[in-house]
């Protein structure tokens, strides 16, 4: 008795541990939201900006700590779409004009420095945060990007203290203000061998707004506990280009400067193609699926959602611009499997039915309901969608004057999902299904067993004219479609 009231506190306890990091992460997550939309909403695709002030230079000087005094000019520019950070400084010394020079594409950079003209390429990620340091809309990016590692640290003198890691052995601490939420200090812990455990610090002071961009007046940089750098903001621009006329690059190699201005794409590639009336089928070749789009007179619905938010967000769009007319108002899927069904979250927030069965509902409720924080994908947790239950070896027919379609439920013989339905359209003689036919583009037979057996069941027993049965996953080595004959065949093969 003892004991199980002790697994039970264990359990408990754990339980609540669980639900601290991420309440934790989530308050970090929300500040961290406000300032950026503080400091700069809807931001240009580029921004270029100049600084310029004074470097307070510790070197091999008469007294200890005794600094020199070195103008410099900072000019940082940023472009979103085609992942460029660049950065060139101009210093004063000794009578000379010397140039460091940064420009990065995605994870690489190259470098040329003030004494040592020689070109040097390099992992980007360092480079990333000295140059997201210059302009703190930038940081707090940086900061969103790497928002799995991010914590709430506590508040302090009017500030809120969040941490996040931009790679494995650093992080920054973000102080931002808890009236204005503006980025006023960041912190870096650092290791220097004559000094010890130390501090980077970069203070920003004077905020004003330009084009909705909140920029900081000027920049102060703290190293060992001493003033390093100070600089003023002089000048803003934005939409400039990453190329030689707006950025001086001509000295690195004309193959990377070809580079630069490519948009980075994370899209998704899809290719759309009409099988029968009212019937379109979306090509996923990049992940290999399938997934089917079907019009009724005053809606559209889809067929299958595979995993991928992404993915679905580029789905639903497809089918805004193919069909402006025509909402999407149901999503039906053939069984639980997340390359059928794990994407649904994508349209938790859109008035759609979810055709589906009673045993998949727990389970499909918990993914609508996540929070995808993590993701590009911020929306709230769904609330606008329904559910509609094709009865246990039953049936359902969804239909108006344009299209008819029947949602069959077959899953207690396909060895495959205890519920799994099948979709058939009368008029086209077409039917949809899921995970459990192949067939092959070479033509070959192959023994569908159980699966091949409940479909082939189906057609006969319910005397359903089919010409054609489409298949959801995979696409690769498929034919376009199987044949009554095909599905015969296969499910007599032994
Ligand atoms: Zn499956």
């Amino acid at each position: 008795m003892r004991y199980s009231y002790v697994a039970i506190a264990l359990l408990l306890s754990t339980g609540s541990l669980w639900a601290q990091t991420i309440a934790n992460y989530q308050k970090a997550f929300s500040i961290l939201q406000k300032a950026i939309s503080t400091t700069g909403k809807d931001l240009p695709n580029s921004v270029l900006i100049t600084s310029s002030g004074i470097i307070h230079n510790m070197g091999h000087y008469d007294v200890p700590e005794k600094t020199k005094d070195i103008p410099v000019e900072e000019v940082a520019a940023y472009f979103q779409q085609e992942q460029v950070a660049y950065l060139r400084s101009v210093i004063q010394n000794n009578g000379l004009s010397l140039i460091q020079s940064s420009v990065s594409k995605s994870d690489s950079v190259y470098t040329t420095g003030y004494y040592n003209r020689s070109l040097v390429r390099s992992n980007s990620q360092e480079f990333q945060y000295e140059a997201a340091k210059l302009l703190p809309i930038k940081l707090l990016q940086l900061a969103y990007t790497n928002r799995q590692s991010l914590r709430y640290l506590g508040e302090q003198d009017s500030h809120f203290l969040l941490s996040f890691s931009y790679n494995s052995n650093d992080a920054v601490t973000l102080c931002i203000n808890t009236k204005t939420f503006l980025l006023d200090r960041i912190e870096k812990l650092g290791y220097n061998d004559r000094y010890g455990d130390v501090l980077f610090v970069s203070e920003y002071k004077g905020y004003t707004s330009t084009n909705g961009l909140q920029v900081p007046a000027s920049r102060t940089d703290y190293e060992f506990g001493q003033v390093e750098r100070e600089l003023t903001y002089k000048d803003i621009r934005f939409n400039v280009k990453p190329d030689t006329s707006s950025l001086q690059l001509r000295w690195v190699p004309v193959t990377f400067q070809r580079k630069l201005p490519e948009v980075i794409q994370k899209a998704e590639s899809l290719s759309v193609e009409t099988i029968a009336p009212n019937l379109d089928l979306i090509k996923i070749t990049s992940q290999n699926n399938k997934v089917l789009v079907a019009q009724f007179s005053d809606h559209i619905a889809l067929f299958e959602s595979p995993s991928g938010l992404g993915l679905n967000q580029q789905i639903i769009r497809e089918i805004q611009s193919r069909y402006p007319q025509k909402p999407l108002r149901q999503v039906f899927l053939t069984h639980h499997h997340p390359d059928h069904a794990g994407g649904i979250r994508a349209f938790a927030d859109l008035p759609v039915t979810f055709i589906t069965t009673a045993g998949n509902e727990a389970y499909f409720k918990k993914l609508l309901s996540g929070t995808h924080t993590l993701n590009e994908f911020n929306k709230e947790s769904g609330k606008s969608y329904r559910f509609d239950f094709v009865p246990a070896e039953g049936q359902k027919t969804y239909s108006d004057d344009q299209l008819t379609v029947v949602a069959y439920e077959i899953g207690k013989n396909t060895s495959h999902t205890a519920e799994h339905l099948v979709y058939y359209f009368p008029q086209q003689k077409l039917l949809w299904s899921g995970d459990l036919l192949f067939f092959r583009a070479d033509g070959r037979i192959f023994p569908s067993g159980d699966r091949g057996k409940s479909v082939y069941n189906l057609i006969t027993t319910k005397q359903l004219a089919v010409d054609k049965i489409y298949t959801s996953w995979p696409l690769n080595g498929q034919a376009p479609y199987g044949t009554i004959d095909d599905l015969r065949k296969s499910s007599e093969a032994k």
